[in-house]
């Protein structure tokens, strides 16, 4: 089999609610971009993915074409390696990975859980907030989520006083004493033309001090930059606060790193921003045989978020991260692209069984999106 053709459609879409992302402060998200490539074969099968977030306004099709024509997208790993100068010179390669496993399943006409030899069984999932709000506003999104049958959230503390966030953390504490917390100040990497003060570690060790007063905290994520390996470590070796981290490091490599050096409890790499799913299964062996915690972060549109749902199923990892925020952040804004949002029930998220990826896309939808 050959790869023939790449096509590439970048899409902007209205969502319905603006979205205040708590990694950008001042910022209302309007729209959800999403640059999506598909790559087409002589056998009649066309895998795909997309790169979201910033590298959603790039156009790298040229690039793409001059790695993957005239490529087998069956020879996954050799791929990988070829496609190394591209992550050296250009974007990262990993979302094309993800769309060469979509091929390879839908030539089996398995999900891509099945072939790596995991499980299509639910998998318990947290609620994933994306904004900071207030203490009456975070108390009405826990219960909804409780009732719905999650068994826990993860908050957002990010920015100069992570006071207000703690005091949310509290008081949902209080009212609900088993649900897990998790805690994420996304330190670990920073936005274009937005200015945030960088936490100190002693900014990040005060914050998992008082994570630890609050208890049953599953995590704190990303409370320093993401190649603080050293930081993160002494972090670690002074609290027992869980330190979790790694969704926007590069290849398996940097987890080797936080591993060395005892960086990180829980790692979290991201298959379309980090690792591929391949990468994605060596790290969980990695984090496996350390007796580490693996919880791919998932935070991403809608094929991002099943890509990670495969990893996660291939894996039997813990938690699954799942994404929600209404009004702005909802299963409809985030999975737009596909014919149906992925919903999650009693709490749990299942993996799409069809081949591939296991979901169909809008391509009505995409075509009317699509600005390239
Ligand atoms: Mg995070």
């Amino acid at each position: 089999m050959e790869i023939t053709d790449v096509n590439q459609y970048h899409l902007q879409y209205d969502m319905a609610d603006s979205f205040q992302p708590a990694w950008k402060p001042g910022f209302e998200q309007t729209e959800h971009e999403v640059l999506l490539f598909e790559l087409e074969t002589d056998a009649g099968i066309s895998g795909v993915a997309t790169a979201s977030g910033f590298a959603g306004r790039m156009d790298y099709l040229e690039l793409a074409e001059m790695f993957l024509v005239g490529e087998d997208p069956r020879e996954i790993e050799s791929l990988v390696e070829k496609l190394d100068p591209l992550n050296l010179w250009g974007p990262r390669p990993w979302h094309f990975e993800v769309a060469l496993w979509d091929i390879v399943g839908k030539d089996a006409g398995k999900p891509i859980y099945e072939l790596l030899g995991g499980s299509g069984d639910p998998i318990p999932a947290y609620a994933s907030t994306g904004e900071r709000q207030g203490v009456d506003e975070r108390l009405a999104y826990v219960e909804d989520r409780v009732s719905e049958g999650f068994e826990a959230v993860k908050l957002r503390c990010h920015g100069d006083d992570p006071a207000p966030d703690l005091e949310v953390a509290r008081r949902i504490r209080e009212a609900y004493p088993d649900l897990t917390l998790m805690m994420d100040a996304n330190m670990g990497w920073s936005v274009p033309m937005v200015d945030v003060e960088p936490w100190s570690f002693d900014d990040a060790l005060s914050v998992a001090r008082e994570l630890e007063e609050i208890g049953n905290v599953g995590w704190l994520e990303e409370p320093l930059d993401r190649r603080n390996y050293e930081g993160l470590a002494r972090l670690r070796e002074k609290t027992d606060v869980p330190i979790a981290g790694g969704e926007f490091n590069n290849g398996v490599h940097h987890f080797r790193e936080f591993i060395k050096q005892g960086s990180l409890d829980v790692l979290q790499p991201d298959a379309v921003l980090a690792t591929g799913i391949s990468g994605g299964k060596k790290v969980a062996a990695m984090a496996d045989t350390h007796g580490l915690e693996f919880a791919p972060h998932t935070w991403n549109d809608g094929l991002g978020f099943v890509a990670n749902l495969h990893l996660l199923a291939a894996t039997g990892a813990r938690w699954c991260e799942y994404p929600l925020d209404p009004p702005g952040w909802t299963p409809e804004s985030r999975d737009f692209l596909l014919e149906k949002p992925v919903v999650a029930e009693d709490g749990a998220v299942s993996p799409p069984d069809g081949p591939g990826l296991g979901v169909d896309l809008d391509w009505d939808l995409i075509e009317e999106l699509d600005a390239s």
